[in-house]
């Protein structure tokens, strides 16, 4: 079968580059092999910037004015008058862009694995069946994620990459929690991000300062000390891409994760999916299209990503930074917003 375009993967920037192709005629399919629209390791932050902008507000679950940072050395609250971080389920956010998909004309395939790629088709497996296919497109585009087989088609190599470790504890938790504490997480950081009836609870490094085994070790430690009954659940881990190396290859696209779209420093990567998937969705019908919220993201991404590459030189500096960082946010000389994808 021939599409225009075909996107590879149901996730935020699948979805909304899907949306924004088929809303100006083109014949879309998005070929996702999981199931089920949404599930993915998370834990479903979004600053309120990138809320308000990108995401329907009906999906979000709980909203925090306040934000409670820990250091090694200090303990702060910051507020605003509005919220500034938000939670979000990800599996209604998957179901609510796939059904705006939907409306705008696009197919969507689940349980649709992509097995090859060349420059004009791909090879696609039902898994429930395992009947093949071929599918024969005009654009392609690798939305899926962190370990993209389009990218790899591409032959772009990943070196910087993030460890992502989450819990999903049952629970009402009253506060959204930050804890920069490089003795067990370098320059990544624990977090606490309450959701309706559970919080996520977990920790994001570069790959680079810490093995997987021992973030998640440092993360039980943690959660020991501030009374998280982490050792009664079971863990989830991802990898968050950050090598951002380009979006446009020809006739091939890539969004989010796969383009390393995501904050090196915080692991934020809803909101970058989002706005790299919906300006290559209109891009693909018209070249003159104004790609500046995507120029404005590669810019702020590069800017995290320079800051990893800084705090992750040595603890010193991590700590340094984390010190310097809260201070300022506690006098207020840095608002909570500058660290946002969507600033
Ligand atoms: C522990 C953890 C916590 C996080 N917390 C946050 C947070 O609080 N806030 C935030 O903004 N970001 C967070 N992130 C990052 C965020 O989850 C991702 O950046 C975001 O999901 C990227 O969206 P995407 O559409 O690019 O890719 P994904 O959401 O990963 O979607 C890719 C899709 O492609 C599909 N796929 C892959 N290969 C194939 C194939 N061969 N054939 C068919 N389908 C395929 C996958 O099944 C998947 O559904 C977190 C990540 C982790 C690991």
């Amino acid at each position: 079968m021939f599409y225009d375009v075909i996107i590879i993967g149901a996730g935020p920037g699948g979805l909304a580059c899907a949306t924004a192709a088929a809303s100006h005629g083109l014949t879309t399919l998005v070929v996702e092999r999981k199931k089920t629209l949404g599930r993915k390791v998370c834990a479903g932050g979004i600053t309120w910037n990138g809320l308000l902008k990108k995401i329907p507000f009906d999906i979000s679950e709980k909203q925090f004015a306040k934000q409670q940072v820990f250091t090694r050395f200090q303990q702060i609250c910051v507020s605003s008058p509005t919220p500034i971080i938000a939670t979000v389920n990800r599996e209604k956010l998957g179901q609510k862009m796939a059904l705006q998909a939907v409306q705008a004309g696009v197919e969507i395939r689940l349980g649709y694995q992509v097995i090859s790629i060349d420059s004009q088709n791909l090879l696609c497996e039902d898994r429930a069946t395992g009947k093949k296919e071929q599918l024969t497109f005009t654009s392609l585009v690798g939305a899926d994620g962190s370990s993209s087989l389009v990218r790899r088609a591409l032959g772009l190599a990943i070196s910087d990459i993030g460890i992502g470790i989450n819990y999903q504890v049952p629970g009402d938790y009253p506060e959204m929690q930050w804890h920069l504490d490089s003795s067990l997480f370098a320059n990544g950081y624990a977090w606490v991000f309450p959701h309706r009836d559970t919080a996520s609870i977990g920790a994001y490094v570069d790959s680079k300062r810490m093995k997987a085994s021992i973030l998640k070790t440092n993360l039980l430690t943690w959660g020991d000390k501030y009374g998280y009954p982490l050792r009664r659940h079971k863990a989830s881990a991802e990898l968050i891409n950050f090598d951002f190396r380009g979006w446009h290859f020809g006739n091939i696209f890539l969004v989010g994760d796969a383009a390393g779209l995501a904050s090196g420093l915080t692991g934020e990567g809803i909101y970058p999916a989002i706005v790299s998937g919906e300006t290559v969705g209109h891009f693909l019908a018209d070249p003159h299209y104004d790609t500046t919220p995507l120029r404005n993201l590669i810019k702020n991404q590069a800017i995290h990503r320079k800051m990893v590459t800084l705090t992750g030189k040595n603890r010193i500096l991590a700590t340094l930074v984390a010190e310097i960082v809260t201070f300022c946010l506690r006098t207020k000389a840095l608002n909570f917003s500058s660290i946002e994808m969507a600033h």
